[in-house]
């Protein structure tokens, strides 16, 4: 049995919750369970998110039982990647053309940060262990240009915010830089309030003895070159992320189909790019190597043959892809 943490989502269980942990407790030392899919929808009982009817049983007992079992308990939730909050069309994302992602959240949205924080707090009720955040970023340098960045971001580059596009930005060096620090200092935000809503619940006020993990999906593939070119894309500072949760979670290529092999010049490009990983944890910072999409052995073992070249030896895989995949995909490489 290869080790690694399988993220499972409550429908592709086809036995009961008491019935597949007697069955394979004890192959696992880490599991994961589906909480808050991106289509908004939670799959616990919530106040504050619509839940997904008819899973409620299942996800108590699955926590519950895998406590008991002394496995490390992991719950996903999906963040900016949030459809049922973005049908009020002012919270969607937005390109500087005007075309908005009913999929996707802004990132520049305190009330939203507010309401995963809520999230955060009623799966923290639960003897679970870690979450696992999914959706995290900015869909691309193109984003975000909805009525609210460009008022905040304008006057920042000396412009009107009705007249800011992203060629204002790309032709201006220190204009771009500075758009991409206003970026990430908005997602650096998002995870200070969802990670201050976790440790609340330690200690005299809360309910938990344990600390809440969170580990931060941040997206790695060569159409937005690696690391690096991810922090500006999507809005990562990888030192930052650290000292706020101490867990990262590096989604490999999420848009490219194939890792490349062991000793061609991408492989060695892929290794250089992931530098930060020895150093993240030596000070402490957990990192996990991720994968959507893994239901082989061989895809597995590539995956630890990456990890083991670049300083990760935790892995995180879920079978399938998200369900809004290839509208995912599409608004993060495609052409508009
Ligand atoms: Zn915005």
């Amino acid at each position: 049995m290869q080790k690694a943490l399988i993220l499972f989502r409550a429908e592709d269980i086809d036995v009961s919750a008491r019935d597949f942990m007697s069955t394979y407790a004890s192959y696992m030392r880490e599991v994961g369970i589906v909480g808050k899919e991106p289509n908004g929808h939670v799959k616990f009982p919530s106040k504050t998110a619509p839940v997904e009817e008819g899973y409620a049983e299942f996800f108590d007992e699955w926590v519950t039982l895998s406590e008991a079992l002394e496995i490390h308990t992991a719950v996903s939730m999906d963040l900016y990647t949030d459809a049922w909050f973005a049908r009020d069309p002012k919270y969607q994302t937005m390109t500087a053309s005007g075309q908005s992602m009913p999929h996707q959240i802004c990132p520049n949205r305190e009330e939203f940060w507010e309401y995963g924080a809520e999230i955060v707090k009623e799966l923290g009720a639960y003897p679970i262990d870690e979450i696992l955040l999914f959706g995290v970023g900015f869909i691309r340098d193109e984003f975000c240009f909805c009525d609210r960045c460009r008022k905040e971001f304008a006057p920042l580059v000396d412009q009107e915010p009705a007249r800011l596009t992203h060629g204002y930005l790309t032709e201006n060096p220190d204009y771009h830089d500075k758009w991409h620090e206003w970026r990430t200092e908005k997602v650096l935000q998002g995870l200070r309030v969802l990670q201050s809503a976790a440790d609340s619940l330690i200690g005299d006020e809360g309910s938990r003895f344990k600390p809440l993990r969170i580990s931060v999906e941040v997206l790695v593939d060569p159409e937005s070159g690696l690391t690096e070119g991810a922090k500006k894309a999507y809005g990562y500072d990888y030192t930052k992320i650290r000292e706020i949760t101490g867990g990262l979670m590096i989604n490999l290529f999420p848009w490219s189909p194939v890792i490349p092999a062991p000793g061609t010049a991408e492989y060695t490009d892929l290794v250089e790019s992931m530098y930060f990983v020895k150093e993240f944890s030596r000070r402490g910072g957990i990192v996990s190597l991720f994968r959507w999409g893994v239901s082989s052995i061989e895809q597995l073992r590539e995956l630890k043959a990456l990890g083991k070249d670049v300083g990760i030896d935790r892995f995180v895989t879920s079978f399938g892809y998200p369900k809004d995949y290839p509208v995912r995909r599409e608004s993060a490489i495609g052409n508009y």
